[in-house]
């Protein structure tokens, strides 16, 4: 295990479903951390902030704390501070994520059109929910046609909840790409800036590095594709026919997160 340099891990579908640990993830977590792995938590979660998560992990018994996780919010807002420094953000987001966009200016929805604000210069779209109406998503393709630029924190399609899968941002921001003849910016996984922000944030570098997820191409193909070592697990959104139809193959697949303790002991991994 001492080989390994960092463990990158997806929380929704690896340690959790819908807040709730999958079996035996707190105990394999646990001996991740007796055994002195660097480890971050890596989410394209978009409803909470990384305090909040926390609180939440820990509250299940997770041996983490805030600075162990990075979110997409957290990562977009060092995409916009570098790429749209001082631009004027139109986010819409399922969550209360304020807290983690330190640095970006956000347009208040009733006051973008006043006249001492101006219009947008980018739409942030954030997780699908309830704040995906009509009308706000009308609001955000009326910008971007007039020239707004488009960041999304993800391209995710669905996700499991304790109910089912849900439809999530990357089926609205299609819609919207097409419509407006854009393409969005990417800030969270698969964007390989994410994964290189994760390894920068441990101090590790790709090669050295494995990453753990239930979305083969969000979290394995794309962690394999910047250099990682890819973890697929049979646990959340995993679907049979979607690993089959992948256009890649996972370095690994095991059953649940519960067993990488015993993939990383294995000689040669
Ligand atoms: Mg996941």
């Amino acid at each position: 295990m001492e080989r390994i340099g960092a463990v990158l891990i997806d929380i929704d579908g690896v340690l959790t479903v819908s807040w709730k640990p999958l079996p035996g993830t707190v105990a394999a977590m646990e001996r991740l951390r007796e055994a002195g792995i660097p480890l971050a938590l890596v989410t394209n979660t978009t409803s909470r902030t990384r305090a909040s998560i926390a609180r939440k992990l820990v509250g299940e018994g997770f041996p983490v704390s805030a600075d162990d996780i990075l979110t997409a919010p957290v990562v977009t807002a060092a995409h916009l501070r570098q790429h749209h420094p001082g631009a004027r953000c139109l986010l819409i987001n399922t969550g209360d994520i304020r807290d983690d966009l330190t640095g970006v200016t956000l347009v208040d929805e009733d006051e973008e059109e006043s006249a001492d604000g101006g219009a947008p210069d980018v739409v942030v779209l954030g997780g699908a929910g309830d704040a995906f109406t009509y009308a706000a998503l009308n609001r955000a393709f009326r910008h971007v046609q007039r020239g707004a630029r488009l960041v999304a924190m993800h391209r995710s399609m669905y996700w499991r909840t304790a109910a089912g899968l849900d439809l999530d941002t990357g089926a609205f921001l299609l819609g919207l790409e097409r419509a407006a003849r854009v393409e969005a910016e990417i800030t969270g996984k698969p964007a390989g800036s994410f994964f290189a922000t994760a390894l920068a944030h441990l101090g590790a570098t790709a090669p050295h590095a494995l990453m753990v997820g239930d979305d083969i191409e969000s979290d394995v193909l794309a962690a394999q594709r910047a250099g990682l070592t890819g973890v697929l697990v049979r646990t959340g959104k995993y679907l049979p026919e979607t690993h089959r139809a992948a256009d890649g193959t996972p370095d690994h697949v095991i059953d649940s997160f519960a067993d990488l303790p015993a993939l990383l002991e294995r000689p040669g991994t």
